[in-house]
């Protein structure tokens, strides 16, 4: 049997960049001889096995043919007759279709080194379009390698055009999407990820609350961009810069969705857009299945972005609903995300992205003032039930008020 190293390894090491986890195929080998070898199963669809002591994955080389919809309706071939050159032929990008053996002699034969050095990513082969997953990982990677140059070949985007336009997406599940869309959000230039799925239509499809921003203006007073796309891919380009959390991440993708549904003749304005957008944010959020704490913060940065950019105009009392909204008290670091969401916001405006956002440490400090507000003389008071619930958010209120004042004396 040979051994080669595949994929990602590969390809990273020729950009020069740190490789994380290595993939290796086996050519020759039959399951019977891995298994004597020590290598143990993990593969339910396909024989895959990791190594007895790296733990690194361990695939035999196989062919792929398309027998249906979706992931499922894939058959794989894998045996000892099978030659690296077929199994690399099955892959996405011909930078990804490269194998080396130990002593570094590479197998390219659809050209990914030339790709990659001009910075091009394409296809292999027409089988390209037998896994609509493929659309979302070119975006990904897209989004990965712009800062290097790359771009997507013509004839690839026009590949993943017809993969869209075909119906194909729709057969993905869930939690391969998510997978992809949650991993491209934390590459270098997210905006990169959506601007190429809107490219070749699939945005369209996989979230076209986010595509109907794209054309919708707002006042230009304060967006300069005016266009809500272009924001919205701003927003998402500043939380990369300023190399934030997924949750907020996601939840700068999903904040203004409320600004697609605003009737033409009321535009540039966007009245109750915080509200109107919630529906939709959790249709997106449903519809990946996105964890919990992404779900839970887009829906609060979609509600209350607006309230953190008028901070400093807030009555002590709305700002106190505001805490209580995100039940700050036991969940700081959720306010905080949203904080920085806002911030995100307010930065991703065209010609505004190093305008200072003095709403972001005074929320933090109304948030310490409330908090500091303490049970234990409320008790010593004989405060208890709903009473106590009541005194407490009397004292937090002026807490508040004093923070107010002495921040605009
Ligand atoms: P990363 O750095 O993100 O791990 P990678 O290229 O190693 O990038 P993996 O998802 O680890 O990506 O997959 C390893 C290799 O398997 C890829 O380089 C590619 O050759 C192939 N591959 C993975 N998923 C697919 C797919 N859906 N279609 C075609 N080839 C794929
Ligand atoms: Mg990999």
């Amino acid at each position: 049997m040979q051994i080669f190293k595949v994929g990602g390894a590969v390809r990273d090491r020729l950009l020069g960049k740190p490789v994380t986890d290595i993939d290796w195929v086996v050519v020759g080998a039959t399951t019977e001889e891995m298994l004597a070898q020590g290598y143990r199963p993990v593969g339910a669809d396909f024989p895959v096995f990791l190594h007895p002591k790296s733990g690194e994955e361990y695939a035999l080389a196989r062919t792929e043919r398309k027998s249906g919809r979706g992931y499922g309706g894939f058959t794989f071939h894998a045996s000892p007759e099978v030659t690296l050159e077929e199994d690399l032929i099955r892959r996405d990008l011909t930078i990804n279709a490269m194998a080396e053996d130990d002593q570094q002699n590479l197998t390219d034969p659809y050209h990914g080194q030339r790709d990659l050095e001009d910075r091009i990513l394409r296809h292999v082969s027409p089988a390209f379009a037998e896994d609509p997953l493929r659309v979302l990982r070119v975006a990904r990677f897209a989004a990965r390698y712009a800062g290097l140059g790359f771009t997507v070949a013509p004839e690839t985007l026009e590949l993943m055009r017809q993969l869209s336009d075909s119906g194909e997406l729709e057969a993905l599940t869930a939690e391969r999407s998510w997978k992809e869309i949650s991993r491209a959000l934390m590459e270098d230039q997210p905006q990169v990820f959506i601007q190429v799925l809107r490219d070749c239509g699939a945005l369209k499809v996989l979230m076209p609350e986010v595509d109907a921003l794209f054309g919708v203006p707002q006042p230009e007073a304060h967006h300069p961009e005016i266009d809500t796309g272009l924001h919205t891919l701003s927003v998402l380009e500043q939380s990369a810069l300023y190399k934030q959390p997924l949750t907020v991440r996601w939840a700068c993708l999903l904040h203004d969705l409320g600004k697609g549904l605003t009737p033409e003749e009321q535009w540039p304005r966007h009245i109750a857009h915080e509200h109107t957008g919630l529906k939709l944010i959790k249709a997106v959020c449903e519809r990946f299945k996105a964890p919990k704490d992404c779900q839970e913060l887009a829906l609060l940065v979609g509600q209350y972005h607006t309230h953190c950019h008028r901070a400093l105009e807030l009555k002590a009392s709305t700002l106190l609903e505001l805490l209580q909204s995100f039940d700050v008290y036991r969940r700081p670091q959720r306010f905080e995300e949203f904080i920085v969401a806002c911030e995100m916001d307010a930065r991703g405006r065209k010609g505004l992205e190093q305008r200072s956002y003095p709403q972001a440490d005074y929320l933090r400090g109304a948030a310490k003032a409330a908090r500091e507000v303490a049970v234990q003389p409320l008790l010593e008071k004989g405060f208890k039930g709903p009473e106590l619930g009541e005194a407490l958010k009397r004292e937090r209120l002026k807490a508040l008020k004093a923070y107010k004042d002495a921040a605009s004396a």
